[in-house]
């Protein structure tokens, strides 16, 4: 990484002049970039499946996985507290039983995972911290989790590139940055995002861009806007709850870009949400509605616990995505694909 530039950028962030009347600060993960479902589909949960031998289940294992990483209250988690709601949740279904007895699979045991994140959780979570405990624990499963989690990050640098910006982002950015002070705020390495928003020609909206070296999100904002905005003169723009807490720690507004949504979120932004932020009319019942949305697409209860659950549907409901992102990023990819049953 360029060390001056990451320093420029960090004192940007620090001596933010206010120029414009409004701030808005934008999420770039899963928000700007459709670059979510790819990592999770193609890479993460394919790379569950294929160290622990778990294709037999493949089905379930992505519905799960998707439900954790992608479509709940979840999305956006660190990756080994992922991989303990899966193994958790995927107990948690009936018919997995049969399935798992009948194929002769055995489910990971979780005992050093969770003994891993008990300990590091309110330090880091992540290669460095698992590194460092495989060298004190010495034991299989740790070393095998650690060689999953650097397969993961090596197989997204080589399989997950040139991922562009939603439809309707450039437009909305443009008519964002008329009349507001834009930041990007993200948990990505600086260097990754500056790439990512030049790539798009987006890097030219935008007054600073804050990676995971300058801080969380909310501290972004809190060093950006620092008393120069007031409340209903602050948004942000985000695809998961933790982006929302990050405006709420800071009294800004939040616009959720919708997962599974995302288009018609931006075009929205564009004709109603945007104009809306401008006049002050985006606060109070308009803003509620789209939280009841952003609630709607993110819930807490999985699919599996509902009546009626149908695992067949249920997987086919998300097909057109999973084979969608295959097709683009890893055409010889393994991907179950579910025809419609024989009547
Ligand atoms: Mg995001």
């Amino acid at each position: 990484m360029n060390r001056e530039e990451l320093n420029a950028a960090t004192e940007r962030l620090k001596n933010f002049p206010r120029k414009k009347k409004f701030l808005i600060a934008i999420d770039s993960d899963g928000c700007v970039f459709d670059s979510m479902n790819p990592k999770q589909i193609v890479v993460f949960h394919a790379k569950i499946m294929e160290f622990h031998q778990l294709w037999g289940i493949e089905s379930y294992l992505r519905e799960v996985a998707e439900f954790v990483n992608l479509f709940s209250r979840t999305r956006g988690c660190n990756r080994f507290i992922a991989l303990q709601h899966i193994y958790r949740f995927l107990t948690e279904i009936p018919e997995i039983k049969q399935v798992i007895m009948e194929q002769g699979i055995t489910l990971p045991d979780t005992t050093t995972l969770d003994a891993y994140i008990k300990k590091y959780k309110d330090i880091s979570l992540g290669n460095p911290t698992l590194e460092e405990y495989v060298q004190e624990r010495r034991e299989s499963s740790l070393s095998k989790l650690l060689t999953w989690s650097k397969a993961v990050n090596s197989t997204v640098a080589a399989k997950i590139k040139n991922i562009p910006p939603f439809h309707h982002v450039r437009e909305a950015l443009a008519l964002a940055s008329e009349n507001a002070d834009l930041i990007v705020v993200s948990q990505t390495p600086y260097e990754a995002l500056g790439r990512e928003w030049k790539e798009h020609n987006l890097n030219n909206y935008v007054r600073v861009i804050a990676g995971q070296e300058m801080g969380k999100k909310e501290e972004h904002i809190r060093i950006a806007a620092r008393g120069k905005y007031k409340s209903d003169e602050m948004l942000m723009l985000g695809d998961a709850p933790g982006d929302r807490r990050a405006a709420e720690a800071n009294g800004a507004l939040f616009c959720p870009i919708i997962p599974g949504k995302e288009t018609q979120s931006w075009k929205r932004l564009v004709e109603e949400a945007l104009p809306r932020f401008f006049e002050k009319t985006f606060a109070g019942s308009y803003q509620k509605e789209l939280m009841a949305e952003f609630d709607q697409a993110l819930p807490s209860k999985p699919p599996w616990q509902e009546l009626n659950y149908d695992h067949r549907t249920s997987y086919r409901e998300r097909q057109p995505l999973r084979k969608a992102m295959y097709e683009r990023f890893d055409p010889q990819g393994r991907l179950l694909i579910m025809e419609e049953e024989d009547k």
